[in-house]
């Protein structure tokens, strides 16, 4: 090995220890930032050493060049604009593109060097057609199957789920196309059954997106988010590129731990989610109006008598304060409590909302401070402290049916507001939430709904305990 070679070697295992140090600073809210230009910083580095390696090597024309430019110039001004732009509840349909454009582009590098080897000599060495596979297989199924997924996320395809009697042998057939076609390609070198691999793979990625309901989505953008860095690991191998290798690796490995984070915090498999039929979508859920049965219902100047005269209140957010987008009325109030002595704090559930992270990023964005977000091990103790929870557009992780078998979320974790003094519950009607099932919060004796969109609701309450409180 050269001393060039050797010293880029080097610079490789610096931008991935800068990635190794950026995840680490993702752990937590108040690093994020940080460990994101940690991340970029050995983003620039190893884009960098790419460069003076091509250089050094000199087997790019001018042409070469002018492509990998414009190319670079075009796909990066894309991905800026569409980052700064895109609001909060868009971002998983831009992960999702992201993910097709990882997964495509991975995939791209393996079919260039497969024809760019199978042109030039008559054998395949069997371990680089091993990868070379695996590279086109996932990266195609992640290329289409990304693009499906933000497509129904964004509401250009139906996000109910679409099935059709027999879709699963479809699938398994599309599969074993596939994976035995690309079994041919290593045994004889052939173009058309790389086709054929391609083909299959991307309509296999078709296929399983299309039968999984709007609202898994998520989960299942986290999948291909891991699919994507495995596709581009076998693309670092292909070329024989550490930072490709390790960068795809810790997305893989990340993508897929979050993965697993999220559907055990869901209590279903992820093979549950795959094959798909639950969760149809919040579009379905209809708006039904006035209390039932064993429901009381308050008024904003009851609910702010609560308040203001609690010494402890727990604020627990849900998909409803972002799909009101109540973040900013919210914090006012918090910040109307707090200026009267009372002690706030939000209880954030792993999955409360659609997406990871969903209500930390929607408080983040009204500039509530983390140290009073509070995960649920932690808060869960709290709430018999607690003078009243206020429940805003949170239903099923609120439920206290998951504590009994026989449901759509039994065994689920959840936030114990039950075991709070008093709770104030504000949303606009009985319905239900993502699991489609009844609440049994809501009939609780110490519970009192306030029927109301959650935006209207905040900004009423903290009218309401301002004239209390002077
Ligand atoms: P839910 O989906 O259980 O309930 C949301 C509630 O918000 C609804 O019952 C709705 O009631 C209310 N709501 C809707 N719009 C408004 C509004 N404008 N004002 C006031 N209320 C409103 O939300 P949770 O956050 O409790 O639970 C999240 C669910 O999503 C879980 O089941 C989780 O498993 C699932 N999920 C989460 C993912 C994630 O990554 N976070 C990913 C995929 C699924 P009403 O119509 O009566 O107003």
């Amino acid at each position: 090995m050269s001393g060039f070679s050797f010293g880029t070697q080097l610079i490789y295992v610096l931008a991935a220890s800068c990635f190794v140090l950026g995840l680490h600073l993702m752990n937590s809210p108040a690093t994020a930032r940080r460990g994101n230009q940690f991340s970029t910083a050995g983003m620039v580095i190893a884009v960098a050493t790419t460069f003076a390696l091509i250089i050094h090597a000199g087997v790019i024309t001018a042409t070469g060049w002018i492509v990998m430019l414009v190319g670079a110039l075009i796909g990066g001004g894309a991905g800026l604009y569409a980052a700064r732009t895109v609001r909060m509840t868009a971002m998983p349909q831009l992960v999702s593109m992201f993910n097709a454009v990882g997964g495509g582009a991975a995939a791209l590098v393996a079919i260039h060097d497969y024809i760019h080897v199978a042109a030039a000599v008559t054998g395949v060495g069997e371990s680089t057609t091993i990868t070379t596979l695996l590279d086109v297989i996932i990266g195609s199924v992640t290329f289409s199957g990304s693009i499906i997924a933000a497509g129904k996320l964004q509401g250009l395809i139906t996000s109910a789920p679409v099935t059709f009697p027999g879709a699963r042998v479809v699938n398994a057939l599309l599969a074993a196309l596939a994976l035995g076609a690309g079994g041919y390609v290593i045994s004889t070198p052939s173009l058309a059954a790389l086709w054929i691999v391609i083909a299959a793979s991307l309509a296999f990625g078709i296929a399983m997106v299309m039968p999984i309901g709007g609202a898994d989505m998520p989960v299942v953008i986290s999948l291909l988010n891991a699919l994507t860095g495995t596709a581009v690991a076998m693309a670092g191998f292909v070329i024989g590129n550490w930072a490709l290798i390790i960068a795809g690796a810790l997305v893989g490995a990340s993508g897929g731990i979050l993965t697993k984070l999220m559907a055990d915090a869901m209590n279903r498999s992820i093979g549950n989610i795959i094959v798909g039929g639950f969760g149809t979508g919040d579009t379905g859920a209809p708006v039904v109006p006035g209390a039932g049965a064993g429901v009381r219902s308050i008024s904003a100047d009851d609910a702010a008598i609560q308040l203001a005269y609690a010494s402890k209140v727990i604020i627990v957010p849900g998909y409803g304060l972002a799909a009101a987008q109540a973040q900013h009325e919210v914090a006012d109030l918090a910040d109307v409590l707090e200026s009267h002595g009372v002690d706030v704090s939000y209880a954030i559930h792993p999955v409360a909302g659609r997406m990871p992270g969903h209500m930390n990023v929607l408080l983040a964005e009204a500039n509530v401070p983390y140290p009073l977000l509070k995960e649920m091990d932690d808060i869960n103790p709290e709430f018999p402290r607690a003078d009243v929870a206020l429940v805003i557009g949170a239903n099923d992780v609120t439920n206290p049916a998951a504590r009994r078998p026989g449901n759509a979320i039994s065994g689920m974790p959840i936030l114990n507001v039950d075991q709070a003094k008093s709770i104030i519950v504000i949303k606009r009607s009985m319905g239900h939430g993502y699991a489609g099932i009844d609440n049994e919060l809501y009939t609780n004796p110490k519970t009192s709904m306030y029927f109301s969109d959650a935006k209207t609701a905040l900004t009423e309450l903290t009218a309401a305990v301002k004239t209390l409180v002077g």
